[in-house]
């Protein structure tokens, strides 16, 4: 018989209560880390998907103070102050970060990557220079090349924007575009110094960088103008057609500029009229149309867009049709046209805008550099069209 060691009665519920004891601390450990941490940060988390990015900013700046070692929060903070534009707190933030000796190789880069587009944003450029310059050779080279490329090009260091864009070169992005429109920055600077032959040797650089360099042809064109050359002018400008045939509108009135100059607007005019019936989205219906006012008169400008307008039917056209009308009209029936006219004027003000393509900001004005998001030849020349390309 096996005797019973009443002893261990005793004992066992010690041995319970100690386990159940550890197991209870264990518990109450994770609880409180758990705790503090998650809850406060969905707390954060839900301020920022509500758009409130001071309460959350609030609640992280709290979470920052009581847990010291959460790195990638300090980095979300620099973030959401930069966003704010609390420029200098975000850079105290990073800056606070990269002083700190518990960071990886990966983290101190990226932190002094963050504090350099702190300096951008504040128009610090040479400090962030510095600090970009110094990421050379790491990990982060390429933002950081990314970086200074923007400032470059903010500063109109065209030169040094070159180079950078030079290194910056890979299969997925072969710059070639940029740096031709670099190119044409430099030139543009050269003509307004009066340095006519290195203009044309920055042209010819942007052309051999970027055949499809319109910018660059319909500058060659205007120093050719500028020096009375009017035939060599046209010549330029008509190579437009095998870039990108649409660009043509935008060197449209110079090219009748040169034929009046020549002494052969009709012929001129002429030109453009072919083009358009070529291209009709080609967009010089209202110039063909002015310039014909002028050399023949209303009548013919009349039919001209009536034809047009029969033929490739567009919202400028019937524009233009209804000022042409308004023109030819008899007196009673002109206020009912001006107020039609009126009304597809208003109705479609936005088919007289130039769209980018990439971020959609519209301006009266064509540019090659987008002021909204710094792309380059992101205008098609086509006024009223949006996003797709031209071609
Ligand atoms: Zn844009």
């Amino acid at each position: 018989m096996i005797e019973i060691q009443y002893w261990w009665f005793a004992v066992l519920p010690l041995f319970f209560g100690l386990g159940w004891l550890a197991a209870r601390v264990d518990i109450k450990h994770v609880i409180a880390q758990s705790k503090s941490l998650p809850a406060a940060y969905f707390k954060g988390l839900n301020h920022l998907l509500s758009g409130e990015t001071h309460k959350a900013i609030e609640v992280y700046v709290d979470i920052a103070k009581n847990h010291q070692e959460t790195i990638e929060l300090q980095f979300t903070l620099g973030h959401l102050f930069r966003r704010r534009g609390e420029l200098e707190r975000a850079i105290r933030m990073h800056q606070k970060l990269l002083a700190r000796r518990d960071l990886n190789v990966a983290q101190k880069e990226q932190a002094q990557l963050d504090l350099a587009v702190d300096f951008i944003k504040s128009g610090l450029f040479d400090r962030a220079e510095n600090l970009l310059h110094e990421l050379s050779g790491t990990n982060a080279a390429r933002q950081a090349r990314i970086e200074l490329l923007a400032i470059y090009q903010q500063e109109h260091e065209w030169q040094k924007a070159i180079e950078i864009a030079q290194q910056l070169r890979d299969e997925s992005h072969t710059y070639q575009h940029e740096i031709a429109q670099f190119k044409c920055e430099q030139a543009a600077a050269a003509l307004v110094r009066n340095q006519v032959d290195l203009a044309r040797g920055f042209l010819d650089d942007a052309l051999n960088s970027h055949r499809q360099c319109v910018r660059a042809r319909l500058m060659q064109g205007e120093i050719l103008f500028a020096e009375d050359k009017y035939k060599e002018a046209v010549e330029q400008w008509l190579l437009i057609e095998s870039q990108d045939v649409y660009y043509l509108a935008l060197v449209a009135r110079n090219i009748l500029n040169a034929y009046e100059k020549l002494g052969q607007i009709s012929e001129g005019i002429a030109l453009l009229m072919r083009y358009l019936q070529r291209y009709p989205e080609l967009d010089v219906l209202d110039l063909i149309y002015e310039q014909l006012i002028a050399t023949q008169g209303i009548e013919v400008a009349h039919q001209f867009v009536r034809d047009r307008l029969r033929e490739s039917p567009s919202m400028s056209g019937l524009r233009k049709l209804l000022e042409a009308h308004l023109l030819v009209a008899p007196d009673d029936q002109k206020p009912e046209i001006e107020m039609i006219g009126k009304l597809l004027h208003d109705n479609t003000r936005e088919h007289s805008m130039y769209y980018c393509r990439e971020c959609g900001f519209k301006t009266r004005q064509f540019f090659w550099h987008c002021p909204g998001c710094n792309g380059w030849e992101t205008y098609a020349p086509i006024r009223g069209k949006r996003r797709q390309s031209a071609q």
